[in-house]
């Protein structure tokens, strides 16, 4: 079987290629050029049917959002976690991760995937931890055989920590960081890596991975396993030397004909977000590039959704593709379906902000934007909710304090935009 970037090289697709391409609006040819270069994929396990609704991500396309659910030790109730996916996407995620740590994770994972019908991630090494009574004890078939079974499940996507080697541990070594790693994969794995002086079997072993992964036709996200967490760590060389190990393995990853998506930070001050994003683009050759976040702050607790939406729409400027959201509950609790909802709908924002100035997306963004100011300034509050990111809460908001004016109640009989309209009656005719 030919994976979806193979068929690309050859300049074929499949059918169902067609669908990705209207839904972005571009050419299904340049659509399959850009595929075939590793510069967009279109995550979609060989296992998925009809159903499925495919996201392609990167150059050109659409910004994309991923919401992550999933149990942790202190909170293993399923279907919350399955209520979780289906409100992320009912408010837009483009794709859902399971990142469930806790519980019977075969079956969570199931769940949650048969919940959502957009691409489906998952971080295998949360569960290659479980196959062992101590984590630091896991024996290198344990880090393959969770891939092998969430690749024969169905996932589209997964979170694979390879980046993370000697030479980029050493480097982390010297850096002087404040909260070390904050990747949760990626600290499973340098535990690991120093408790058996040995090296990551993800990153020794990256061509059998390859195999695994190709079989199913999965797409490859590279994680960032020193992905700063706090803006003190920001930009140091631990971060700038695993971009590097990342982009040797990208190559590999097109080589093979496997679908590459590459992880980055974290906590990033706003000036240097630019400088990140154009780093890990140019080292990877535009590989379609995925951030969480970044948070602008450290100081947002309650509010880091807010934090992060801004880093998101910076990085998104300075050619971030894929966003992964942030929650309220961020560094404090697992989330709640309410902060899911906020989270999705805070990325949505940014997302949308970077398709108004995006290449290939900006006339069709616009458009939105235009048809919004348009009922604007008939006062058709129809339209607005329904071209609203939220019409439920746009909807809610109206009705609690409505005017008697025909306008809002905020400014009621003194409407700026009526009052001008009626000043100028007759004169635009
Ligand atoms: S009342 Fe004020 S806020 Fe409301 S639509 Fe008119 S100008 Fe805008």
């Amino acid at each position: 079987m030919e994976t979806l970037m193979e068929m690309a090289k050859k300049g074929k697709a499949p059918e169902w290629l067609k669908d990705v391409a209207e839904y972005e609006g571009v050419e299904l040819n340049l659509l399959i050029k850009l595929i075939a270069k590793g510069e967009v994929v279109v995550p979609r396990n060989i296992k998925n049917d009809d159903g499925f609704k495919p996201r392609a991500i990167g150059r050109l396309m659409k910004t994309k959002v991923n919401a992550n659910v999933g149990t942790s030790i202190d909170y293993v109730n399923v279907d919350e976690e399955v209520e979780k996916a289906i409100v992320a996407q009912k408010y837009g995620a483009d794709a859902v991760m399971d990142l469930s740590t806790a519980g019977d994770l075969d079956y969570i994972r199931r769940r949650i995937m048969d919940a959502v019908d957009v691409p489906f991630g998952t971080v295998p090494i949360y569960q290659s931890a479980r196959m062992a009574k101590v984590v630091v004890d896991m024996d290198e078939d344990h880090f393959f055989k969770s891939v092998e079974k969430h690749a024969k499940d169905g996932v589209d996507f997964m979170t694979i920590h390879a980046g993370v080697n000697w030479t980029t541990v050493e480097r982390l070594k010297k850096s002087r960081r404040l909260l070390g790693v904050v990747s949760r994969g990626g600290a499973i794995i340098i535990g690991w890596m120093l408790h058996n002086e040995k090296e990551n079997p993800y990153y020794a072993n990256f061509d059998y991975l390859l195999e695994i992964l190709k079989e199913y036709d999965v797409t490859i996200s590279l994680g960032d396993a020193f992905r700063p967490g706090c803006l003190h760590d920001a930009s140091d060389r631990a971060k700038f030397a695993e971009f590097i190990v990342l982009g040797e393995l990208v190559e590999k990853c097109r080589e093979a004909g496997v679908q590459a998506i590459v992880e980055g930070p974290g906590h990033v001050p706003l000036d240097e977000i630019e400088t990140s994003v154009k780093a890990m683009k140019f080292v990877t050759k535009n590989a379609p590039l995925y951030l969480l976040g970044p948070l602008v702050t450290d100081i947002a607790a309650g509010y880091d959704h807010i934090a992060g939406a801004i880093g998101a729409a910076v990085a998104g400027m300075a050619g971030a593709d894929f966003i992964c959201y942030v929650t309220p509950s961020e560094h404090l609790a697992l989330p709640t379906v309410e902060d899911v909802k906020e989270g999705v709908i805070a990325a949505k924002i940014a997302a949308h902000a970077v398709d108004l100035i995006k290449e290939g997306q900006r006339e069709r963004a616009r458009q939105i934007d235009y048809m919004m100011s348009l009922a604007r300034k008939k006062f058709d509050w129809e339209t607005q909710f329904k071209l609203a990111i939220d019409p439920e809460k746009a909807r809610s908001i109206w009705e609690r304090r409505k005017s008697k004016s025909g306008a809002c109640s905020m400014c009621g009989d003194l409407c700026a935009i009526k009052l001008v309209q009626r000043a100028f009656e007759g004169k635009d005719d």
